[in-house]
C-alpha cells in the first residue's frame, strides 16, 4: 500500500493527522460533544479504554479543569503521556483497575465518564458484542463511583440483537439515554455510542464493586432476595434408555449384523475439511514422536 492510500481513502484519518490527534477517533467525541455539549461545565473527566490518547487530547483541552489529574486515562496499552492526563494501565474489568480510578475520586467526583474499550474482534458477531456488552458494564459500574449527581456517561456500544437490554440498564442510572452515531463512524461498522446524560442513581442504590461483573470470584449464592434465581434442574429420559457416558458394543442385541450409516447431513464447509483431503492425498506431515509409536516400532527404531 503506497503512503498516500489511507490518506485517500479515509478522510478522518488523514485531518486526524493534520490536526495532531493520535487517533480518528478524535472526530467522533468532538461530534458527539457538538450534538450534546457533552463538554459544557465540566473540570473532572475519565476517558476509559483511552490508548493512544486522542480522546484524552480532546478532553485535556476542552475541559476546564487545571493540573494533572482533572483527565484520568486508563488502558491495557502503555499510552505515551499527555499534559494533564494521569494514566493508569490496567484492565477496566479488573477489580484492582477500578478500585485505583476510584480511589482517585474520592471525595471529588468526575462530571464525566466516557468509555471508548473495544474488545480485540474475533468476527463471531454474538461473542464480539458480548465482550463489547461486558466492557460498558464494567465501565458503567466504574462510573457509579465516580460521577457526581447529574454527571454523564458516554460508552461505545455494538448496535447488535441484545442492545435493547443495555439500553435498559443504562436507564436505571440516568434520566436521558440515547444513541449516537457521529459522522466519523463508519455506516459499515455496528457501533454506535450510547449518550447518557442525568447520572440518577436508583433511591438507596449503593455500589458495589464486589458485584460478579468485576469480581470474578464472587459468591453467587450469596445474592439474594429478587436477584436470587434458582432455576429447576429437571433430567428427562427413562432410566433404561441409553447412557451417554457409556460404549456399547456394535453388534446388535438382537444378533443383527452392524451396518453403517451415513450421517444425515454433513458438515457443508467443515474447517477440518482441508487437512482431511491432504490426508487422503497422503500429503499430511505428521511428526513421528517415540512416544506415539507402538512399542515394537520403538525397540526397532535406530538408536
Ligand atoms: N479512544 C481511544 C483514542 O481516541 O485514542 C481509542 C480507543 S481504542 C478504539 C480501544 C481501546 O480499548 C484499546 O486501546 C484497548 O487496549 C482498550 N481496551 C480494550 N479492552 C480493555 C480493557 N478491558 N481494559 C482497558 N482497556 C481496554
Amino acid at each position: 500500500m503506497g503512503r498516500t492510500s489511507k490518506d485517500k481513502r479515509d478522510v478522518y484519518y488523514r485531518l486526524a493527522k493534520e490536526n495532531g490527534w493520535r487517533a480518528r477517533s478524535a472526530f467522533k467525541l468532538l461530534q458527539l460533544d457538538e450534538e450534546f455539549q457533552l463538554f459544557q461545565g465540566v473540570t473532572r473527566a475519565v476517558d476509559l479504554c483511552a490508548a493512544p490518547g486522542s480522546w484524552s487530547q480532546v478532553l485535556s483541552q476542552k475541559i476546564g479543569g487545571q493540573g494533572s489529574g482533572h483527565v484520568v486515562a486508563v488502558d491495557l496499552q502503555a499510552m505515551a503521556p499527555l499534559p494533564g492526563v494521569l494514566q493508569i494501565q490496567g484492565d477496566i474489568t479488573q477489580l484492582s483497575t477500578a478500585k485505583e480510578i476510584i480511589q482517585h475520586f474520592e471525595g471529588c467526583p468526575a462530571d464525566l465518564v466516557v468509555c471508548d474499550g473495544a474488545p480485540d474482534v474475533t468476527g463471531l458477531h454474538d461473542v464480539d458484542e458480548y465482550m463489547q456488552a461486558q466492557l460498558l458494564l464494567a465501565a458503567l459500574n466504574i462510573a457509579t463511583h465516580v460521577l457526581k449527581p447529574g454527571g454523564c456517561f458516554v460508552a461505545k456500544i455494538f448496535r447488535g440483537r441484545d442492545v435493547t437490554l443495555i439500553y435498559s440498564q443504562l436507564r436505571v442510572f440516568f434520566s436521558s439515554v440515547l444513541c449516537a452515531k457521529p459522522r466519523s463512524s463508519r455506516n459499515s461498522s455496528i457501533e454506535a455510542f450510547a449518550v447518557c446524560q442525568g447520572y440518577d442513581p436508583p433511591a438507596g442504590f449503593l455500589p458495589d464493586l464486589t458485584k460478579p461483573l468485576l469480581d470474578h470470584s464472587y459468591d453467587f449464592n450469596q445474592l439474594d432476595g429478587p436477584t436470587r434465581i434458582i432455576v429447576p434442574f429437571v433430567t428427562c429420559g427413562d432410566l433404561s434408555s441409553y447412557d451417554s457416558d457409556r460404549s456399547y458394543p456394535l453388534d446388535l442385541e438382537d444378533g443383527s449384523e452392524y451396518k453403517y450409516t451415513p450421517p444425515t447431513q454433513p458438515p457443508i464447509s467443515p474447517p477440518y475439511q482441508e487437512a482431511c483431503t491432504l490426508k487422503k492425498k497422503g500429503r499430511l506431515a505428521k511428526e513421528i514422536r517415540p512416544q506415539d509409536c507402538p512399542i515394537s516400532t520403538v525397540d526397532s527404531m535406530p538408536q
